[in-house]
């Protein structure tokens, strides 16, 4: 018999029938150890074939970054993506199953000797960067190859900003990509990244103004730029509508269309909505407390073993197991495992009451969720399964 949950209408919209279905199938089995990821891979192959098709001469470069689990990689791999790394961990993955470099590029705009090293024997020629050291650097470890400047851009609008860490001025852009050629490198063109679950469309626009700016800057200055990479940010449906990758892209390119070159190359690095809502993290119930008038509810995965990102203000939602006899609603505080008092998950949760044991379903967490834990006081990382 099918284990059976309490599905409610706003369930409905964030994790497909076909999703669900896969899940439930998964979950009669006599013996589950919880918690674990289970990702839709049919989920993944549909959002890789929509995520570019509406903006021309685009290619997709998955951020490895926001699930690198090896079954992902393969999958991609296999449905001829393109991929977008940071380090020598990364690159391995890659190399393990034989990526053809032509497909890596890295825009992580500082990067470490040892994976300089690596990705130059392995042949990757794709390189950000928003900083003279890092001229010198790739000078010395990749001679020639193909640069793009960071530019930073407004933030705004994004659940998860990251452009404070990165990203430099349209004056001081241009200086960078002079002194990248003076130095033999190739500079190809400029990138931004509007922040991650970005669900403001308009920081494409205010990105795309200034990126266009630096750009006919460089062709000015008699530099030759071929490429544009938009970076990654789109969003996908946690507890909330979001604007669909169909509206974000059709604005996207009407605005190239507008204000680039005909023939200039579009890529895209998407990494959240590539994986992020095809996964659901399977729980279990582990306590309940009462705190004064605070109702606790303790389950197996918490901040540090998967749901890092909740501290940050991503919001996820629930769906708990049904019982045979269905307890009333009750507004909860949910936390993870840990002895650590950091490890509270949401506040002002409202769900029917579920027992200890109960398993507890956690949709769209595919994305910065295994990536990011660790084994913080002896709880193992979550295994991640394609299905
Ligand atoms: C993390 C990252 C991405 C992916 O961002 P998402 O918001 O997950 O789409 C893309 N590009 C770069 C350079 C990144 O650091």
């Amino acid at each position: 018999m099918l284990r059976s949950f309490k599905i409610e209408k706003h369930h409905t919209g964030i994790v497909p029938e076909s999703t669900l279905f896969k899940t439930l199938k998964y979950l009669d089995r006599k013996t589950i150890k919880t918690p674990f990821l289970l990702l839709d891979s049919n989920k993944i192959a549909e959002k890789v074939s929509l995520i570019g098709s509406f903006i021309r001469n685009s290619r997709v470069f998955y951020a490895v970054k926001a699930n690198p689990d090896i079954s992902v990689i393969k999958l991609l791999n296999k449905l001829k993506a393109g991929f977008e790394i940071a380090s020598e961990g990364e690159l391995e993955l890659l190399s393990s199953i034989k990526v053809e470099p032509s497909r890596i590029i890295s825009s992580n705009p500082v990067k470490t000797l040892i994976f300089l090293k690596t990705a130059a024997k392995y042949g990757v020629n794709y390189f950000s960067f928003d900083s003279y050291d890092e001229v010198d650097k790739l000078k010395e470890f990749v001679p020639g190859c193909n640069v793009y400047v960071r530019l930073t851009v407004p933030n705004e609008g994004s659940e998860w900003p990251l452009s404070k860490k990165f990203g430099v001025e349209i004056d001081h852009a241009i200086k960078l990509l002079l002194y990248a050629k003076e130095n033999g490198l190739n500079p190809v063109g400029i990138t931004f990244h509007v922040g991650s679950q970005c669900t403001n469309i308009y920081n494409w626009n205010s990105a795309l103004d200034k990126a266009k700016a630096l750009w006919e800057l460089a062709v000015k200055k008699g530099l030759n730029l071929k490429m544009l990479n938009i970076g990654g940010g789109y969003p996908i449906k946690y507890t909330k509508n979001v604007v669909s990758i169909e509206a974000i892209e059709k604005n996207i390119d009407s605005l190239i269309q507008e204000r680039f070159p005909e023939n200039v190359e579009i890529y895209i690095e998407p990494g959240r909505a590539v994986v992020g809502d095809a996964g659901i993290f399977v729980t279990k119930v582990i306590g309940k407390a009462k705190r004064g008038d605070e109702d606790w509810l303790y389950i197996d995965v918490g901040v540090f073993n998967g749901l890092m990102e909740s501290v940050g203000g991503i919001k996820y939602s629930y769906i708990v197991e049904n019982q045979k006899n269905i307890k009333a609603k009750k507004q909860w505080t949910i936390a993870g495992p840990s002895c650590d008092s950091f490890d509270v998950i949401d506040k002002n949760v409202i769900l029917n009451e579920p027992e200890v044991g109960n398993l507890v379903l956690i949709p769209s967490s595919g994305a910065y969720t295994i990536s990011y834990a660790s084994e913080f006081n002896g709880f193992s990382i979550p295994k991640t399964i394609l299905i």
